[in-house]
């Protein structure tokens, strides 16, 4: 099942499957549209509208190193949602299709229904959010009128202990579903489900995940556990492959692989046999996928990073309050685009890694 012909860490696979028989057939290439170096194109556009968070998860930002002395952004660094929705229509005409909201806790921005309103307006986009789903139900039926097209749900475990121990501000995990239930209530489907797997942390879960929300509509997806930023205290023994998931789910439910919608989708599809819908595994770690990585990235104060591991970003912000005029910014932001030649998942292992990641939980994932 993999992609990449050339994964930088090995990883020990266990065969009970046949891997001929689970092999995914790969996408067709995309035509067009500003390239970057080693060809890649834009379609993602992933907008980090706040680097705060109701939550504290272990892997993303750790209680002691996100505490009271952490340097958050003030209110004055921020975009302003008519910034955003500047920064979005000149994406969309260096060919992004899909928009995504995500931060920190996105929720926690005022009134975050009027930027999705605003964005709507552009032609020919998509628009997602990412959301930790506390907030939820609160605020799903706005964000459904305001013209959200999907939601996507970060949920790590359904046992409740463990659920509040990840996020480690003893958060209900019967919240969040309600809050999953409030956005199908609200109209959204095919809500997806992440889950970020840790080995000997929430691990033990996957199965209970898979079989909770089999036949549900949403679509599961699990990630590996990333070596984002500096403070989570990654371990390569803690992620579990996605070959393992697959495995372990497939044991229990048999699955057989989809074909992706597009190229550049990170996530591995696969079907029950039975019918009872899809989920997928984002192989970030086992099966680096920087080939077909179209996503360019947007910080909450107005920073574009090509790749989030970068250790630095660069300041659109200033051109954005400086005059510029449109046709400056996009010629700008083709030439960051241009520029691009990261691949840090794919050279993982070879130190190559800045010496100041930036944290997850400012550009979003
Ligand atoms: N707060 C929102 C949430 O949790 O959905 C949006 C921002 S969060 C940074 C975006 C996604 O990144 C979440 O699905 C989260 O689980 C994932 N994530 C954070 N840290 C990660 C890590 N170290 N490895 C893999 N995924 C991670
Ligand atoms: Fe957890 Fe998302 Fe907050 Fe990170 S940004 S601590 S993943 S809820
Ligand atoms: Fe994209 Fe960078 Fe991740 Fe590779 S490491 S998939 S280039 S974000």
């Amino acid at each position: 099942m993999h992609w990449n012909t050339s994964p930088t860490i090995a990883v020990p696979i266990e065969t009970r499957i046949p891997v001929s028989a689970l092999t995914p057939v790969r996408p067709r290439r995309d035509d067009g549209f500003v390239r970057d170096r080693l060809g890649r194109v834009i379609h993602d556009l992933r907008i980090s509208v706040t680097d705060r968070c109701n939550f504290r998860c272990t892997y993303c930002m750790p209680r002691d190193k996100f505490g009271r002395d952490h340097a958050f952004l003030s209110r004055d660094d921020l975009l302003s949602f008519e910034e955003i929705v500047r920064v979005a229509r000149v994406a969309v005409g260096l060919g992004v299709r899909k928009v995504r909201l995500t931060g920190g806790e996105p929720l926690l921005r005022r009134e975050l229904h009027r930027l999705v309103e605003m964005l709507r307006a552009i032609p020919g986009i998509e628009l997602a959010l990412t959301t930790n789903g506390a907030l939820l139900s609160r605020h799903a039926s706005a964000l459904r009128q305001a013209g959200l097209d999907r939601v996507t749900v970060s949920l790590d475990a359904l046992d409740d202990a463990t659920f509040r121990r990840m996020n480690d501000v003893d958060f209900p995990v019967a919240d969040v579903l309600r809050g999953i239930d409030a956005a199908a209530d609200a109209g959204f489907t095919d809500t997806k489900i992440n889950m970020v797997v840790r080995r000997g942390v929430n691990d033990g879960g996957i199965v209970d995940m898979a079989r909770y929300f089999r036949g549900s509509g949403h679509v599961l997806r699990f990630i590996e556990f990333m070596d984002v930023g500096l403070t989570n205290d990654w371990r390569l023994d803690q992620v579990v492959p996605a070959d393992e998931v697959i495995r372990r789910i497939h044991a229990e439910f048999p699955l057989v692989p989809v074909q992706a919608h597009y190229r550049g989708e990170v996530a591995e599809r696969w079907q029950y046999v039975d019918g009872a819908g899809e989920i997928g595994v984002i192989a970030a770690v086992t099966q680096a996928f920087c080939q077909d990585c179209t996503r360019l990235r947007l910080s909450p104060e107005g920073k574009l990073f090509t790749c989030l591991f970068a250790g630095s970003g660069h300041d659109l912000r200033t051109r954005l309050r400086s005059g510029a005029d449109d046709d400056a910014i996009s010629a700008w932001m083709a030439s960051v685009w241009s520029a691009r030649q990261d691949r840090y998942s794919e050279l993982r292992g070879q130190n190559t890694a800045p010496q100041d990641k930036i944290e997850m939980s400012y550009i979003g994932g």
